[in-house]
């Protein structure tokens, strides 16, 4: 992938994530869903749950944020493209598939073993 397809997916894909962010905000603040809240205090526990997995996906949503935002930095750099790990070149189909990619695949699986 050439650096200026790379710009482009990259950009499409931090606007994607500033949209799915945008929406949660807006679900979140919604007031219907508030005074759902007060009438069903009985289904409180369900509601706290349903908060918790609303900031799991946040974070999710953040963390993926971070990723776009640092191999657009990469592009910068001049260094997008290459595994940050071992500078070993990130195959074609890896960087169509996840553009932010960092890391290789052998590199990543390195780094989830040793969580
Ligand atoms: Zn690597």
């Amino acid at each position: 992938m050439d650096q200026a397809a790379a710009r482009r997916r990259l950009s499409a894909l931090l606007a994607e994530i500033d949209s799915s962010s945008a929406t949660l905000l807006a679900e979140h603040g919604d007031p219907g869903e508030l005074s759902h809240i007060d009438q069903h205090s009985a289904e409180a526990a369900t509601d706290l749950s349903e908060v918790e997995r609303e900031e799991t996906v946040r974070t999710i949503v953040a963390g993926q944020r971070q990723e776009v935002l640092a191999a657009l930095a990469r592009l910068d750099a001049g260094t997008y493209g290459v595994c940050v790990e071992c500078g070993q070149p990130l195959p074609e189909e890896r960087l169509d598939a996840r553009p932010e990619a960092a890391r290789c695949v052998n590199c990543q699986h390195d780094l989830e073993m040793a969580r």
